[in-house]
């Protein structure tokens, strides 16, 4: 995201991971537009004097969202001490989902979230309801992991929640990385326009049976052929499926487990789910 503006930091070693941190607060920001990126796509541009600080180095960082609770109005936010977000107390934690900042323009003051529709959970439903004037409250991102932009090859897996993390990493990656995507949609109808990079190669796979089933992300993975040299995996998606992937990465691909950062955006039947794959 080319417009975040930080202080230095101290230069990583080469194919070093690290991490940067950022302060926590609320943002009260507002729709300035919607658009539809696809049939099940919608993308939210927000704006407010809220975004004047925000920062986000890392393609897949994240924004917790906060949503009212049923018969709430707005939603209970917290307030951030030295431990964390502290909630007034007797009252009941907000909704919250997470969402990646899909682009920032801090000369225009404007955010882009990126929403794929599905069976309707609070996000779903407030994207689909969205229009200019309509609020959104978020904190975050807390930090960004940072995966340098040293490698010789990349490779970006992923479902539709998946989609803004790797537009970002299509965008900021150096020009000469060589990149391929390996993208799980529901059909083409599905399929959004990702910024053009030459020789990077992007395959859609239409799903072959209910989001998160299905066995078109773990074939793909499996026929990859690894590059010359040393690269980079990165995945994202429903969890037990990036499980999966993970291990057909580490174990059949024989990539170190350090290259390959996996995470599960969402687990069928539960709600606001996230976690990475370590083993
Ligand atoms: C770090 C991170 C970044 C993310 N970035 C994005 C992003 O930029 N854009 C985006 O669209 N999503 C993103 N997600 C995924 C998103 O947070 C989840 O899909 C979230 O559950 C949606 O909230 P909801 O309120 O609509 O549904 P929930 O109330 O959480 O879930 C309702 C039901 O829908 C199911 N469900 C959840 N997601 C999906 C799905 N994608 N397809 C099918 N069924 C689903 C759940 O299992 C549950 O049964 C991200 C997740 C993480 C952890």
């Amino acid at each position: 995201m080319s417009d975040t503006q930080s202080p230095a930091i101290q230069a990583p070693a080469p194919h070093e991971t690290y991490r940067v941190r950022y302060p926590l607060r609320i943002r009260r920001l507002t729709v300035l537009r919607t658009a539809r990126l696809s049939s099940s796509m919608i993308r939210v541009t927000l704006t407010g004097a809220d975004l004047a600080d925000f920062e986000s180095r890392g393609h897949d960082d994240h924004v917790k969202l906060f949503f009212p609770r049923p018969g709430e109005e707005t939603p209970v936010l917290p307030t951030f001490g030295p431990n964390g977000p502290v909630f007034p107390e007797g009252t009941e934690r907000p909704i919250s989902r997470d969402y990646t900042p899909r682009r920032l323009d801090l000369v225009a003051s404007e955010l882009d979230l990126d929403f794929a529709i599905h069976e309707a959970g609070p996000a779903t439903a407030w994207a689909m309801e969205a229009a200019p004037g309509s609020i959104l409250n978020m904190a975050g991102p807390r930090g960004s992991m940072i995966v340098p932009d040293d490698f010789d090859w990349y490779l970006l897996v992923g479902d539709d929640t998946a989609l803004p993390a790797i537009a970002r990493r299509l965008e900021e990656l150096r020009p000469e990385a060589r990149v391929t995507a390996l993208i799980e949609v529901g059909g083409v109808e599905d399929q959004i326009p990702l910024p053009a990079r030459s020789g990077a190669e992007i395959v859609w796979l239409h799903r072959d049976g209910a989001p998160g089933e299905g066995t078109r992300l773990d074939d793909a993975v499996s026929a990859f052929q690894l590059p010359e040299g040393e690269g980079f995996a990165w995945v994202a998606c429903e969890s037990d499926t990036a499980k999966r992937l993970r291990r057909l990465l580490v174990e059949t691909h024989k990539l170190p487990k350090q290259r390959v950062k996996a995470s599960g955006y969402w687990k069928r039947g539960l709600v606001s789910y996230h976690d990475t794959h370590n083993d």
